[in-house]
């Protein structure tokens, strides 16, 4: 992979790779843009295929974090870190504090908090190392998780959906796909439910699911099936770029409002394809900014 190349295309000011032994620590922080104050944005942790799939992550990541500050009105730049490993095997309190120290080593540029595979005590680990970290527990002084808060935003974006193609906002006996009962998906699921809406779930956690159906009367359904669900709403919420040629030819969906991030894979392409087939796409970097305007006032 080209890296400078890679930076040209979407103007990228900064990529810091940190390594630390002892830890077992590969990580790689995106600076996408700076311009509208500190770069903020959460750090992934997955077992990437390779090192170039974690680096286009990163700057995939950090690029809509700039434009997810800025719709929101927030004073704040694009950035994002991403660790490579398993969040089931490899996380410690070492490989925090080490990827808290790189963090530390940029006084500030860079800001971050939860993501996939990163929860509330992961940050806390990070920050006995940077004053750099937000989405700590309430207890210390944060915001606490900000999932809830991103879920609540979703849900009031899937009803603003709602409204301008079925002409109402409510969202009472809706169909509703819901792909990933994470932090967000969960949350999520419970304010869908709390409005009578039918549910769909997948997760690669199987106790995630059983939780949803036990708890919200959900349906589950296997991992590769939920795209050709018979619903009217798709909430993607688990990993980017799920939005592509193979998924699209599947949809009986009218509107797709998550929380995932990237979730077309390609932007100009799939986004073309959705508008042909009359799907309502919610941008995602607008409709799951509500965990960002949290930490913000954080902050
Ligand atoms: P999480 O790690 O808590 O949950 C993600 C869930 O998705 C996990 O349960 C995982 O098992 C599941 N998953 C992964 N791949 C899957 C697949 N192929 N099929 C089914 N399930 C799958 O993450 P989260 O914090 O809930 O975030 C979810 C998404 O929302 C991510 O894309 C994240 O970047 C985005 N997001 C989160 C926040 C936030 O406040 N947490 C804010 C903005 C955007």
């Amino acid at each position: 992979m080209k890296i400078f190349p890679e930076m040209k295309e979407h103007n990228h000011e900064q990529i810091v790779f940190g390594y630390d032994k002892d830890a077992g620590l590969r990580a790689i922080i995106a600076i996408h843009n700076t311009a509208l104050g500190p770069a903020l944005g959460g750090t992934r942790m997955w077992s990437y295929e390779n090192e170039e799939q974690a680096l286009n992550d990163a700057l995939r990541l950090s690029r809509g974090m700039t434009y997810k500050a800025a719709a929101a009105g927030l004073n704040l730049g694009g950035g994002k870190g991403v660790i490579i490993g398993d969040p089931d095997k490899d996380k410690s309190e070492i490989l925090f504090r080490a990827y808290g120290r790189l963090v530390e080593g940029l006084h500030g540029r860079f800001i971050t908090g939860e993501d996939v595979g990163i929860g509330v005590r992961d940050v806390e680990f990070m920050g006995t190392e940077t004053n750099y970290v937000v989405g700590i527990s309430e207890s210390l002084g944060g915001g606490g998780d900000p999932s809830p808060v991103t879920a609540h935003g979703v849900y009031y974006g899937m009803k603003a959906c709602t409204e301008e193609v079925f002409g109402r906002s409510s969202l009472e006996g809706m169909r509703v796909a819901i792909q990933g009962l994470g932090h967000v998906g969960i949350h999520l699921a419970e304010l869908l439910y709390n409005d009578k809406v039918k549910l769909f779930v997948t997760d690669l956690h199987e106790d995630r699911v059983e939780v949803a159906v036990a708890k919200f009367n959900a349906t589950a359904i296997p991992a590769g099936d939920i795209y050709a669900v018979d619903a009217e709403i798709f909430a993607p919420c688990a990993l980017g770029a799920i939005i592509n040629e193979d998924t699209i030819s599947k949809f009986k969906f009218k509107i797709i409002a998550g929380s995932a991030n990237n979730m077309l894979a390609e932007e100009k392409k799939h986004g073309q394809m959705l508008k042909e087939r009359d799907i309502l796409y919610a941008p995602d970097y607008v409709i799951n900014a509500g965990g960002l305007i949290n930490v913000a006032n954080e902050i």
